[in-house]
């Protein structure tokens, strides 16, 4: 039976603060949908300090911005952008359009279609997301994705050159600098100087993935990408050392991103705790990631991997680093992840930043239902059918005759009659 040495924040208090965002943000769009820019511009102000006649970057701009960069940011950049778009690419080629005939006669298929219009939300409040570029505007123009859309907020009250230049690389069609609620809304509700797009991709703070929620149904959402968890399932393979420091670089994300140990081994629980007290020393972002180590943190101590895996899944977390001795194992078990890291030689931050695998994941555990962002996301899966005979057609529509007949469906039943009595010579009616 696990063994818990660190507990976490107390549900209700974490359901206090879900409902109070939840407010704010319904109030937020009904402003922006009623006010249109006027709504867009006040919250710039009041939340970013923000304030343009035009929020989107002349070509002027994104110049001066690739400029403020050195030729290696660009050539780091450029790699990264490079990883993912080729992933992604890998990943497209893999889903196949379907055509076949299901029956003698009956023609049935399906057709991936892009969205038309994405908007990709690149967070930068407390650091300059660029990745976030990279794996919401790449991913969407891989998929086929005519018009892409990208708001990033300014960062201290600037805008920031490195997501500007990851926006533009990219090849978004348009890039605005406006952040949080204002900016998600804008793209999805439309305003005067933005057009509505389709869809709504990226992560974000606890605002920005309420807002996306809450607009589902007006547009579509790729899925629910908050706050930063991890999850590392580890045994006494691996130190307390490596362990600390994958927790704290994920918790380091915001005061509010959970990070869990789940281990087999009690002396390296305990060594991680010590880890993680002397390395909240020295680490340069310890702030922000002792804030959330301190409400959110947890340490688990498991009798077996078995265990393991029921309680990973069960917590369904993030991101979910795996350093046992057999990490394949918890590949072929766990059902409930946004992404898994295996072994000690990768981590987090290299999906995060560069390996090539998309870091926009399931959060709040939104993995028992979705994977995280990526080309089959931007596509929708459009059914057609054809019916190539006329014995074809009489065929089903006996079936369908009698099954409209079961529901008393009497409209869709004559849809059949009068196509089996055209095309089978059946005296078929009402
Ligand atoms: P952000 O861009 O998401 O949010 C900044 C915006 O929030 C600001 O522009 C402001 O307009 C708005 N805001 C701030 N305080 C507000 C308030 N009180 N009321 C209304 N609006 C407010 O940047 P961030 O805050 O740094 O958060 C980034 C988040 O993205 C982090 O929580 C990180 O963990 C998360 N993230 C998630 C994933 C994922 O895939 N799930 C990936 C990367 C990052």
């Amino acid at each position: 039976m696990a063994r818990w040495l660190k507990h976490g924040a107390v549900a209700s208090a974490v359901a206090d603060q879900e409902r109070k965002v939840r407010e704010v943000v319904e109030a937020t769009l009904a402003d922006i949908d009623r006010r249109g820019d006027a709504a867009v511009r006040d919250l710039s102000v009041k939340f970013d300090a923000w304030d343009r006649d035009d929020y989107r970057l002349s070509q002027a701009e994104i110049d001066e911005c690739l400029n403020k960069l050195s030729k290696q940011d660009i050539t780091d950049i450029e790699f990264a952008q490079q990883q993912v778009r080729n992933f992604a690419r890998i990943q497209r080629e893999a889903l196949r359009d379907v055509e076949v005939e299901t029956l003698p006669g009956i023609m049935l298929g399906h057709k991936n279609v892009p969205v038309q219009a994405a908007g990709c939300y690149v967070p930068g409040g407390k650091y300059p997301l660029l990745a976030s570029a990279h794996m919401s505007v790449i991913t969407a123009k891989v998929a086929g994705v005519p018009r892409v859309v990208t708001c990033a907020p300014p960062y201290k009250g600037k805008l920031a050159p490195a997501i500007v230049a990851a926006q533009h690389l990219a090849g978004a069609d348009e890039i605005y600098a406006l952040g949080g609620i204002q900016a998600v809304g804008a793209m999805a509700l439309g305003t005067a100087s933005i057009a509505p797009v389709d869809m709504l991709v990226g992560p974000g703070n606890a605002f920005v993935a309420e807002a996306k929620r809450q607009l589902f149904g007006r547009v579509g959402i790729d899925l629910f990408a908050g706050p930063t968890e991890t999850l590392v399932i580890a045994d006494d393979s691996v130190d307390g050392e490596l362990c600390a420091t994958d927790l704290l670089g994920q918790a380091e994300h915001g005061p509010d991103s959970p990070a869990i140990l789940l281990t087999t081994s009690e002396k390296l629980a305990r060594d991680t705790l010590a880890e993680i007290e002397r390395l909240l020393t020295i680490l340069p972002t310890a702030e922000i990631a002792a804030k959330s180590w301190a409400v959110f943190g947890q340490v688990i101590v498991a009798d077996s991997e078995e265990e393991m895996v029921q309680i990973a899944d069960e917590i369904a977390s993030e991101h979910v680093q795996v350093m046992t001795r057999d990490p394949d194992y918890f590949l072929a078990n766990m059902t409930n992840y946004g992404a898994l890291f295996l072994g000690p030689r990768t981590n987090v931050a290299y999906g995060d930043k560069v390996i090539g695998t998309n870091h926009t994941l399931p959060t709040k555990r939104a993995a028992r239902y979705t994977g995280g962002l990526w080309v089959g996301k931007f596509l929708k899966t459009c059914t057609y059918q054809k019916v190539l005979t006329d014995e074809a057609s009489a065929m089903i529509g006996r079936y369908c005759s009698r099954l409209c007949d079961l529901e008393g469906f009497s409209g869709h039943g004559e849809q059949a009659n009068i196509r089996v009595r055209r095309y089978g010579g059946d005296n078929i009616a009402y």
